[in-house]
């Protein structure tokens, strides 16, 4: 198992991470225990150390499922990530009452890795009057937080902002070979790097969606590396930087696992041949967008309630990952709140204030015929 140290840490951590958010469920929606802890025992048992859960995740049930796998291993042998679920905290004792909570759930007296969970510019502006960082900072003093960073979504300038505020152990964010320039993204990457703050790194495969695609995209995959899985070229894409210390993938099923520990197990960096197959194949999927909605917004609002913009994202993306369920959370939502489509009664106001000159009307019915199918596009495998 690849392993990378930091200085800043001391420590040798597993390249993969196990992402404990996606575990295999039975028909009830819990965790199939057996299965899932089938899995991280064959991960660790081949090198991989890290391990990610949070408040949250499996509706709680994550954190008190990975402390009860955790237990048969001697509590030095791997290293452990959980997050303090920021929109529970009112109070400095609500942060005391939920790590407390978090450690009885780990069954352990300490976490190696404490993020402040998936922070954007309120939950920070929230954590800093509050005075939280202070208090985890304590918690760090007391050695029940060995290292102490925080998760991110919001846009760069946020991430500029809390990144430049202290000096943190390290921290975590969204990057994937589609999504360089959103969030964090590359910008971000490098600023951590040069700050000396190392990376995890969530998402790699976005969700999955980048672990399968149709024969013409594999082809150009296996063209550079034959038989890989396309699972192995996003997550190498991002193992490949250098300030990286763990790359998490959320694995849910015996599979996944044992093609992520091959990628793992012998580690090789991207070549540039590689990249150009990325490039490449970034290229076939933007090349399926179906039109070109900048999101700008200057449509809105449309009078009977639709979101266009949402609607061609959904659209788009549909149509370049070729996958329903890429976006069916934001198009269900979309439904129950009445903005899909065919909600759209032609009435062409939205039309005089596009500055890229869509056929709204025509493409909106059109975003309404492609979704309701609910199927991956034919052709696809
Ligand atoms: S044409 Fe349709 S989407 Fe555009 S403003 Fe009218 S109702 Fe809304
Ligand atoms: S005005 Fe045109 S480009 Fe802008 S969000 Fe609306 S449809 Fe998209």
């Amino acid at each position: 198992m690849e392993k990378r140290k930091f200085a800043k840490l001391g420590i040798d951590v597993s390249l993969l991470g196990f992402g404990c958010m996606r575990f295999p469920t039975g028909a009830d929606g819990k965790i199939d225990q057996t299965q899932a802890e089938e899995m991280m025992d064959k991960a660790i048992q081949n090198g991989v150390n890290y391990i990610d859960t949070a408040y949250p995740y499996h509706n709680g049930e994550s954190e008190t499922f990975v402390g009860k796998v955790l237990k048969k291993y001697p509590r030095d042998s791997f290293y452990l990530a959980t997050k303090l679920p920021v929109w529970l905290v009112n109070s400095i004792e609500d942060v005391d009452r939920l790590f407390n909570e978090q450690l009885q759930k780990l069954q352990t007296d300490h976490v190696d890795f404490y993020l402040m969970h998936a922070m954007g510019k309120e939950r920070w502006d929230a954590m800093l009057k509050l005075g939280c960082v202070e208090r985890l900072e304590q918690l760090k003093a007391e050695g029940k937080i060995r290292f102490l960073g925080f998760s991110f979504h919001d846009s760069y300038e946020v991430f500029e902002e809390i990144l430049n505020y202290r000096d943190w152990d390290f921290c975590q964010i969204q990057l994937n070979y589609m999504d360089i320039d959103e969030q964090a993204g590359m910008k971000g990457y490098k600023l951590a790097e040069e700050k000396g703050i190392p990376l995890t790194i969530m998402e790699p495969i976005k969700g999955g969606s980048l672990a399968s695609f149709g024969e013409d995209i594999m082809e150009v995959f296996h063209e550079v590396r034959p038989g890989a899985s396309a699972a192995s070229f996003a997550l190498r894409y991002v193992a490949s930087l250098p300030n990286i210390l763990t790359v998490l993938s959320g694995m849910s099923s015996m599979e996944q696992v044992e093609d992520n520990l091959k990628t793992f197990m012998d580690f090789v960096p991207m070549e540039e041949k590689e990249y150009r197959a990325i490039d490449k194949v970034k290229e076939i999927m933007n090349s399926r967008i179906q039109n070109g909605c900048t999101g700008c917004r200057y449509c809105m609002p449309c009078p009977f309630g639709v979101d266009i913009p949402g609607n061609f994202s959904v659209w788009n993306r549909y149509h370049m990952y070729q996958n329903y369920y890429v976006v069916n959370w934001q198009w269900e939502n979309m439904g129950r709140d009445g903005k899909q489509a065919k909600n759209c009664k032609e009435c062409g106001k939205c039309e005089k204030s596009c500055p890229q000159h869509l056929a709204i009307r025509e493409d909106l019915k059109k975003v309404q015929v492609d979704l309701d199918k609910k199927e991956m596009i034919p052709g696809r495998k």
